[in-house]
């Protein structure tokens, strides 16, 4: 958890990868079926380019779908999901289904600030996702990625106006959810204005304490 752009999107690539598990990243699936065009996608970006959330319903649809792949019986890191008290709640719901529950719940902090820099310099590859900063992490050439030479583009919901709306939403609808996990004992927080690799060696304690 964290406001957007805090960092979970890296974070969450690289902590994958260490565990081995499948990340469920809602906002990267609503990308992907809009990118697809399918139906999902095209209704679900009406709400994200102007920085609102996709309803619960839908939401929790996908989420239900993804879980009950193969690759998530084991374990997996859910990144941008739960965003509401009732998601929470819905998740719980599938979780029990799955005889399984949340081992922890890793919140990022960051002051708005930082966030407003980060995200209207965000570019995202159009190819493999990897996310750069026009200032602290430069493509090698303008525009290309360095991973594989795919374009770079600006996430449509990144502006200003998108970005203002997103933490304004993240203060009323998805902070409370802070308690919910704190009241299970499951909240770890985690100072996200620190270097990326710092905020990782960080999360990785954490993950490694309750093993
Ligand atoms: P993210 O990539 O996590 O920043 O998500 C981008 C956008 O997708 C968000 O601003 C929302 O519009 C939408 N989205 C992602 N996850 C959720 C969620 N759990 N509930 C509702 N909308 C979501
Ligand atoms: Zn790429």
């Amino acid at each position: 958890m964290g406001p957007p752009g805090a960092g979970k999107g890296s974070q969450s690539t690289k902590i994958v990868k260490k565990y081995n598990m499948p990340s469920i990243s809602t906002g990267q699936m609503f990308r992907d079926a809009y990118n697809n065009n399918d139906p999902i996608g095209i209704e679900a970006m009406k709400f994200i380019k102007n920085g609102n959330l996709v309803s619960d319903e839908i939401t929790n649809g996908i989420v239900r779908t993804r879980l009950l792949r193969d690759d998530a019986e084991t374990s997996f890191l859910l990144d941008g999901y739960p965003r509401t008290v009732a998601q929470a709640i819905a998740l719980d719901g599938m979780l029990d289904d799955m005889h399984t529950s949340l081992d922890a719940v890793i919140n990022i902090l960051s002051s708005h600030d930082v966030l407003f820099e980060r995200m209207e310099q965000r570019r995202v590859c159009k190819t493999c996702d990897a996310t750069y900063h026009l200032r602290f992490k430069k493509p090698q050439e303008d525009g290309v990625c360095d991973l594989d030479g795919g374009e770079l583009y600006q996430r449509l919901d990144d502006t200003h106006e998108s970005v203002m709306r997103r933490l304004e939403i993240y203060e009323s609808k998805t902070k409370p959810l802070l308690d919910y996990y704190s009241n299970k004992g499951i909240l770890y927080n985690v100072n996200g204005m620190q270097s990326f690799d710092k905020v990782y060696d960080d999360i990785i304690l954490v993950l490694e304490d309750i093993k």
